[in-house]
């Protein structure tokens, strides 16, 4: 069987609607990775995956990767799409509440005409879908607040063409898919008829091919009462949508909850309507509630306690925590023993976890791929198949996405990564060792189709 490094011709490869790709490892992640296997994509969909390559595709086109390794696609499970434009992080400040007094100041100093809003917003989104596909995201969950449109997200995502231009033939078209988590807040009444009549109208909007099922995402306990969580997971168990919620992120967080007072008190006094303190719950409700949704992803949950995690761990089925590493370290949030997130004592424990970037507010970019390495440098102790899993397989198990992404298999989509610069392994070395070469500092992940254009 012969293959070039490139092809040769391209015109004789692109007449053909697939092509035979030869990578030195193929990691499905839930099987064992395959060293020098092959990947035939028909039609953008995966039409084999294996050893050797059956006849029947023997004289179709050949590309071979080399120090690459190709994974299924990457899942972000918690992001904010809108502050993509930031060039980097919001200043922490005095505290938690003075950089989320930060985040509002610049909304509203781009806020000077509703116009102006809406264009940065999209310019903003489209920057922020641009970077995560580009660093070989496949799938976001994003919180979105208004001003938001469903063609914003359908536009960027046409628009990735330009970033990878004529793949290959028989590759899908350059492919992102966003899923909206709609956000609701009930400081004041006001507020929540209109964030919720929002999040109603865009939920009840078709999906598209760039477009994941609309979820709802009550903000905080701070900005969202139990009753609000308990409409949001009524709606979320009668319509199968995902429900996404900040928890337990800061101490002010809880020292606002149980006591009324400290640093939010000042974020917050001027804004809270008349019945907000009788409405305001403790995380424990909130988590009571949210173990009754169809889907729940509970971000950050730093400060979470032993009860509440085991809350967490008796719903492994519906309810995840999703943890962002790069913006822990940025708010150098400390544990009882450490200022490292007890992540490994936590999977013990029961607790599904998956892995997001938060927001350019507190990252310095939204690459998932990063995020993964950094619990690797930060957790030894946990195998490093485990982490590729919180941000591929049990990511997109988890979203009930796994037909079409987060898997590498025959049948799906090929909306797979890859994995660059591998230094390989030798075949006889075990696959802990390879696992570890994958997300070893010096690999980086893109889209495959961007490794394979015209
Ligand atoms: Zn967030």
């Amino acid at each position: 069987m012969s293959f070039s490094k490139v092809p040769e011709k391209n015109d004789y490869v692109n007449q053909h609607h697939c092509v035979a790709i030869e990578s030195d490892w193929l990691v499905p992640i839930e099987s064992p990775p395959i060293h020098g296997g092959w990947l035939v994509v028909e039609r953008g969909r995966v039409a084999f995956v294996g050893n050797e390559l059956p006849t029947k595709f023997t004289s179709i086109p050949k590309v071979r990767l080399a120090d690459t390794a190709i994974l299924p696609g990457l899942v972000n499970s918690h992001c904010h799409l809108e502050f993509s434009d930031l060039i980097e992080p919001i200043p922490v400040g005095s505290s938690f509440p003075s950089w989320i007094r930060s985040v509002i100041d610049r909304r509203k100093s781009i806020d000077v005409d509703s116009l102006r809003l809406a264009e940065a917003r999209q310019a903003a989104l489209s920057k922020g879908i641009v970077e995560s596909y580009v660093a070989g995201v496949r799938w976001v969950v994003d919180m979105t607040t208004q001003p938001w449109s469903s063609g914003w997200i359908d536009s960027a995502v046409d628009d990735l063409s330009t970033a990878t231009p004529s793949v290959l033939g028989g590759m899908p078209q350059p492919q992102i898919v966003v899923q909206p988590c709609f956000e609701l807040i009930d400081i004041s009444q006001t507020r929540c008829e209109q964030t919720f009549g929002f999040a109603k109208s865009q939920c009840a909007g078709a999906n598209s091919n760039s477009r994941g099922r609309g979820g709802l995402a009550p903000h905080a306990t701070y900005t969202a009462s139990p009753r609000l969580t308990q409409r949001c997971v009524n709606t979320s168990d009668q319509e199968q949508r995902l429900v996404s919620m900040h928890l337990a992120e800061s101490v002010e967080e809880m020292e606002w909850i149980s006591t009324h007072s400290g640093p939010f008190s000042e974020l917050l006094s001027p804004i809270l309507g008349e019945d907000y303190f009788k409405s305001l719950g403790s995380v424990e409700q909130h988590l009571k509630f949210l173990s009754q949704a169809w889907r729940a992803l509970i971000v950050h949950g730093n400060y979470l306690s032993v009860r509440d995690l085991a809350i967490l761990s008796q719903h492994a089925a519906s309810m995840a925590l999703v943890h962002c590493p790069r913006t822990h370290g940025y708010f150098g949030h400390a544990h009882e023993t450490s200022t490292r997130y007890p992540l490994a004592e936590r999977m013990l424990a029961g607790v599904r976890h998956l892995l997001g970037t938060d927001s350019r507010a507190s990252n310095p970019d939204l690459n998932l791929w990063s995020e993964a390495q950094a619990v690797r440098a930060n957790h030894p102790g946990i195998a490093s198949q485990q982490i590729l899993r919180m941000v591929t397989t049990d990511a997109a198990k988890f979203l009930a996405i796994d037909d079409r992404y987060g898997d590498l298999s025959v049948g799906g989509p090929a909306n797979l990564t890859a994995i660059q610069c591998l230094t390989c392994p030798n075949v006889g070395s075990s696959y802990g060792e390879l696992y570890d070469a994958i997300l070893s500092t010096k690999t980086r992940a893109c889209p495959l189709e961007s490794l394979l254009v015209a």
